[in-house]
């Protein structure tokens, strides 16, 4: 018999906010030391009350629009009851009866053709701690309580693992490019539901949840692992299938049972009367909406018509930085092309130098502006442009100041270059004799004699046409 694969995913993201969603602790970050990002509220101590961070509303309702979805103007919290050490209150604040989003769409282009996934819902949470095992002693860090996450849950409209790594791709891009999430691993973890049924069936079967993935591969591995599981078990009858809680072991490759499925009841959830309800109002919206990325497709329509490569076009949307760097230069007059060459390459070029990926890339518009328009206008030359960027970079000096001390906007006329060409060709007689018994690399030492001498002033494209004039 054929089957067909059923996958229902819930994906959980950590926002990037400065601080926790009910209390001020803020930098949280995988390098510190266990407990440092704590205080009396995230750590659960007695009579502390939340306090909701108005940035994780505005976060969870921008990645709602992003996924075409409804957002509820009025969205309340519940409590999760259950007891884990790394969970200091014992519940665990979240969103059952009235989410921030619901009923979205996203479309997704796979080899099969284009592919609608709808959501459910997304709704705000916070995460839980962690625990350390150490020999036989087990310790609780509590750096990552109450970090805020969204929870965005699909509908079980998945029909392969290939689906479901377009899915998370597209909404890794939308959301570091929206500035929402780094959904890096770690900040980024999937729950797969999974359930397979015989082809042409309507009714769903009976689906297991592979819990807590973090890289692309375990997924798919763990959808390969289920679905043969549940294949096996409808056709040969090896086993009885229950919808029950698995985990996943990227060692041997397979997942294991971990508990019966829980159910709404097992949690006893009940709204949570510490915090008021959230009430969107309109002018709250409008500004929402009003600071929302542009949809990513839209973007990367922009780009194209701006004449921007496939490979470039995906490197800007990935960093946010580079995104918002580049539209803030297009927005003061430079022209596209140009600033994504200065951008991805010049600048890309000295922090490599320096150790550091385009992701670190940290200039002012303003700067990066004035130097793609000085060179750009023919004010200096590229190489001295390169100089210039590497100057504010490395020591963030004013890009206009540096050009002047430095000579760089001096201009030479064509009286000045021929002399000082006729000098360098008579000084040179070795390279002028090597060149004209056909050595080719002559030509370039006599290149930069000439450009050593004008000090780098000039344009070296007008001064490169100028000695293949003289040399004939
Ligand atoms: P519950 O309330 O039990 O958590 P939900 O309706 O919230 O169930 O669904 C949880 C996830 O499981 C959703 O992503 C949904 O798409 C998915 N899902 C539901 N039924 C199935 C099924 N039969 N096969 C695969 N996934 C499913
Ligand atoms: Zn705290
Ligand atoms: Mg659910």
């Amino acid at each position: 018999m054929k089957y067909e694969l059923v996958i229902g995913l819930e994906t959980h993201v950590e926002l990037n906010t400065e601080s926790k969603i009910f209390c001020s602790c803020g930098g949280h970050s995988a390098s510190q030391e266990p407990n440092d990002c704590v205080c009396p509220a995230c750590s659960g101590m007695p009579g502390m009350l939340p306090v909701m961070n108005k940035h994780v509303v505005e976060l969870a309702a921008t990645a709602g629009l992003l996924l075409n979805c409804e957002i509820s103007r009025y969205t309340t919290f519940d409590k999760k009851n259950y007891y884990y050490p790394d969970l200091p209150c014992a519940y665990q604040i979240t969103q059952l009866n009235h989410p921030i989003c619901t009923n979205g769409l996203v479309k997704l282009k796979t080899s099969e053709g284009e592919r609608d996934i709808r959501i459910k819902q997304i709704h705000m949470e916070e995460d839980a701690g962690k625990l350390v095992h150490v020999g036989k002693a087990s310790y609780v860090d509590f750096n990552r309580t109450s970090v805020p996450l969204i929870e965005i849950v699909t509908q079980p409209d998945f029909r392969s693992a290939e689906e479901v790594v377009v899915y998370l791709n597209k909404l890794k891009t939308m959301f570091r490019a929206g500035g929402i999430s780094d959904c890096e691993l770690g900040t980024m973890r999937c729950d797969v539901n999974i359930s397979v049924r015989p082809e042409g069936s309507e009714e769903y079967g009976v689906r297991s949840e592979i819990k807590n993935m973090t890289s692309f591969e375990s997924i798919e591995r763990a959808i390969r692992y289920e679905a043969q599981r549940h294949m096996d078990a409808i056709e040969f009858e090896t086993e009885v299938l229950v919808q029950e809680t698995r985990r996943f072991d990227d060692v041997t490759g397979k997942t294991y049972a971990m508990r019966n499925k829980e159910t709404e009841a097992d949690y006893r959830y009940f709204p949570d009367a510490n915090l008021m309800p959230i009430i969107i109002d309109d002018e709250w919206f409008e500004e929402i909406k009003a600071n929302m990325p542009a949809a990513i497709d839209e973007k990367a329509d922009e780009y194209r018509a701006a004449g921007i490569s496939e490979n470039e076009i995906e490197m800007i949307i990935d960093n946010h930085n580079v995104s918002t760097l580049l539209d803030a230069v297009v927005e003061m007059g430079c022209d596209p092309k140009s600033a994504v060459g200065w951008i991805l390459t010049e600048c890309a070029g000295v922090l490599r130098k320096n150790g550091k990926l385009i992701k670190d890339l940290d200039i002012s518009a303003e700067k990066m502006a004035a130097i793609i328009k000085m060179v750009d206008s023919g004010d200096i030359n590229r190489m001295n442009g390169r100089k210039t960027l590497t100057a504010v970079l490395e020591e963030d000096v004013d890009p206009a100041a540096y050009v002047k001390e430095n000579g760089f906007d001096k201009k030479v006329d064509t009286a000045t270059i021929e002399a000082i060409m006729d000098k360098v060709l008579a000084e040179n007689t070795q390279a002028l004799e090597d060149f004209r018994n056909g050595k080719v690399k002559a030509k370039q030492a006599l290149f930069g004699a000439c450009m050593r001498e004008l000090k780098g002033i000039g344009d070296p494209a007008v001064i490169r046409e100028m000695l293949d004039k003289k040399l004939g």
